[in-house]
């Protein structure tokens, strides 16, 4: 299975948002009816995702969260119920995204505790990982990933049909235009996998996760990184929105999967 994930961030206004499911929708619905190898998903901002769950009910586009709070209700003021998540008909949810981690100061300890909950409540978690430039710059960038996956995943142990999927994203790629190569990105899959492995059985890590990687994902490159064994799908912000694009990279995906 390869998992195409859409990030629509907070770009889009609500009816706009439904306006590109509606789109991605019908450029996606036949082909992807046919190719269930590929899993696509569009996470559009929690406002919009009551409009954007009706737009891909019964459609091979899946929904997911851009991020949820760890308790399923009580005085939390602004945050969102994984409960809610679930109603609203979503099957991922991305956390630990960089641009939450930078902005809004989330710690791999909360990452943590929203995966717990998201499995819980039969949700797959999107877990984000990556360096910064100064990080990578400083040969941190294997130590600072494996503490994150070390520490964002602890207890995280998907049984049955819950997944886990982890995305490589590094932190100075995201919004730049500028991917690292696949090769680079390989790499770092490869060290994500051997974390999980000894956190989890070889098994479970084969059976239950994913690594894809995410950062300046497009059309004109994706193909290079799903054609890497070890590159599970990807984790796509700006071109995600355009959904020509978008539909295009889907087609991709499940023919590299
Ligand atoms: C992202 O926001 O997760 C992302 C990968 O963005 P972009 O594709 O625009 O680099």
């Amino acid at each position: 299975m390869v998992t195409l994930i859409g990030n629509w961030k907070m770009q889009l206004s609500e009816s706009e948002s439904e306006t590109l499911a509606k789109e991605i929708v019908r450029l996606w619905a036949a082909q992807g009816a046919n190719k269930p190898q590929a899993a696509v998903v569009i996470c559009p901002s929690h406002m919009a995702l009551e409009e954007c769950a009706k737009a891909t009910k019964g459609t091979p586009v899946a929904l997911g969260g851009q991020d949820v709070f760890w308790e399923d209700k009580g005085a939390f003021t602004g945050e969102i119920s994984p409960k809610t998540l679930k109603e609203l008909g979503c099957e991922y949810c991305i956390v630990g995204h960089s641009e939450r981690r930078q902005h809004l100061g989330e710690t791999d300890e909360m990452v943590n505790k929203k995966v717990l909950a998201l499995l819980r409540h039969g949700i797959t978690p999107v877990v984000c990982v990556g360096e910064t430039l100064e990080e990578r710059s400083a040969g941190r960038r294997d130590a600072v990933v494996i503490a994150q996956v070390r520490t964002a995943l602890a207890n995280a142990k998907p049984v049955g049909s819950q997944r886990v999927i982890v995305a490589y994203e590094p932190r100075w790629v995201i919004g730049t235009g500028k991917a690292v190569s696949p090769q680079d990105a390989a790499e770092m899959h490869h060290l994500i996998l051997g974390a999980l492995e000894e956190m989890l059985t070889a098994d479970t890590v084969k059976e239950r996760c994913s690594v894809i990687y995410g950062g300046a994902v497009d059309a004109k490159n994706i193909a290079g990184f799903l054609a890497v064994d070890v590159i599970r799908g990807a984790l796509v912000g700006g071109a995600s929105l355009k959904p020509q694009e978008f539909a295009a990279m889907a087609e991709i995906a499940a023919d590299a999967a």
